[in-house]
């Protein structure tokens, strides 16, 4: 068993910090309890291995922490550099899942290759498990990744969002001679911006290339982009020439503002992806958040039969047959029956439905719509609860028949076959192994990180991280770790 004790600064809900007193004991095979000034506020089951945080970036996230719902006072911060007691620098995926923490269990959304998406899973530094602003932590034994010395630690700080932003880029997956915008580049959209750029490199050596444009309405922002990779930037003002509508093959929305995807969508030929998380209603539509989080894509339902070769059912099914359910008042085609199995019904009755299965996910794999509070429905049929209708990664297809007047998106998605993908964490493994090939990259933290702050400075570190002098906030233990 061990026992640490050590003082931290809590977030509140009312967004203040407060000092304090913790004490941790338990380890790895037997569970941990957490005392919070001599009480106890937390029980965690196995898994879980003690490391001293040495350094944890600010994101959005936090500063946007007081509007999740998941408990708080909490010690917050997710973007770590942790070491252990031989001084080793480790980056911690933040995600504790079952699989996470090598527990058996019986989920199955970690033995779909879901884990990230757990339903009983913890999330270091967001829900309930104490994060990288306080001196120690406790990791998921298996998300602890051991970084390569020539990755700096300005570089490692940033992998959490790094990797994120590295999904997506996988998930636009660039074709030859694309142009991809990455739309309100900041502390994520940067990385985007950086992400593409390492994604180019690679594709750059194979014979191949696309074009990557930043748009921004700060346009001090610009020659940053420009550094991280941008091959073209636009200022986006009344002042300015507007840019053209379908200017890009994909526009990567990452304002935080729901303004952003009106513009996106305007802008996209082929698709938008979306990183944003800002919890408002945007372009018709209530839970685009939920959708980001369940990282859903919204796609048009084919007017015909698919050719076989078609990838969308092999992408979308997960078990024998695709599993769809059918909200749309237009009966299902007859060749759909042929492919997948059908349910009609409202999305309340069918997400009970497939909560009730007992084979693979307990959902849909698809739902089918004709409008855009249906497509809400799909997302998070019953006001009040997280529980989907779809399965994490799955979609919505917007029927071809459908309402879509009151929706510029879905209007674009029935109009003109235009897809909304979205994308949330991502894998460290592979965004180490990128910062570990590029040397460029390496620097990205030298050029994004704009602030640095003491631990002890939390609260001077939110005000300075939220202000639009702030690029990306960088908060330091005083323990051990190497410059
Ligand atoms: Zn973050
Ligand atoms: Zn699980």
């Amino acid at each position: 068993m061990l026992t640490i004790e050590f003082d931290a600064l809590d977030y509140l809900a009312d967004q203040r910090f407060a000092a304090a007193h913790y004490l941790l004991d338990g380890d790895e095979t037997r569970g941990w309890k957490v005392h919070r000034d001599g009480n106890l506020a937390l029980e965690l089951g196995p898994g879980y291995r003690l490391l001293q945080t040495h350094q944890c970036g600010i994101c959005s996230t936090d500063l946007a922490r007081h509007f999740l719902p998941f408990p708080l006072p909490q010690v917050i911060g997710h973007e770590v550099i942790a070491t252990d007691d031989e001084g080793r620098r480790y980056v911690v995926e933040i995600n504790a899942s079952h699989e996470a923490r090598g527990v058996a269990s019986d989920c199955a959304f970690c033995r779909a290759g879901l884990a990230t998406h757990c339903p009983e899973r913890l999330v270091l530094g967001i829900h309930d498990l104490p994060g990288g602003f306080g001196p120690w932590l406790l990791a998921p034994v298996k998300s602890c990744l051991v970084i390569p010395d020539n990755v700096p630690d300005s570089a490692a700080v940033l992998v959490e969002p790094f990797a994120a932003a590295l999904h997506g880029v996988r998930k636009i997956a660039p074709r030859d001679k694309d142009c991809i915008a990455v739309l309100g580049p900041r502390r994520l959209g940067m990385l985007v911006v950086a992400a593409l750029a390492g994604v180019r490199t690679r594709e750059q050596r194979a014979g191949r290339d696309f074009g990557i444009a930043a748009i921004a309405r700060d346009p001090a922002l610009l020659p940053m982009a420009s550094s991280f990779g941008a091959t073209q930037t636009h200022h986006l003002s009344p002042d300015a020439p507007a840019l053209a509508d379908q200017s890009f093959d994909v526009v990567v929305d990452t304002t935080g503002n729901p303004d952003g995807l009106t513009t996106a969508v305007r802008l996209a030929r082929r698709e938008v992806h979306l990183k944003s998380t800002h919890g408002q209603p945007a372009c018709g539509l209530e839970h685009l958040t939920e959708l980001v989080v369940d990282e859903l894509s919204l796609e048009p339902f084919p007017a015909q039969q698919p050719q076989a070769d078609s990838g969308l059912w092999q992408r979308l099914a997960t078990g024998e047959r695709l599993r769809v359910a059918w909200l749309a008042s237009q009966a299902p085609p007859k060749w759909l029956e042929g492919l997948a199995d059908v349910q009609c019904g409202s999305a309340v009755d069918l997400a009970e439905h497939y909560a009730g299965l007992s084979d693979g996910l307990p959902r849909a794999d698809v739902a089918v719509v004709d409008s855009s509070s249906q497509a809400d429905a799909a997302i998070r049929p019953q006001s009040g609860s997280e529980i989907a209708l779809v399965r994490p990664r799955g979609a919505v297809l917007v029927h071809p028949d459908a309402n879509v007047l009151d929706s510029v998106l879905l209007q674009a998605v029935v109009g003109r076959g235009l897809r909304l993908t979205s994308s949330r964490c991502g894998d460290f493994r592979a965004a180490l192994d990128l910062l570990a090939s590029d040397s460029e990259l390496r620097r990205i933290g030298e050029r994004l990180v704009t602030h640095h702050f003491a631990a002890n400075e939390l609260k001077e570190a939110f005000e300075v991280a939220g202000s639009r002098a702030c690029v990306k906030a960088v908060v330091t233990h005083g323990n051990g770790g190497s410059e």
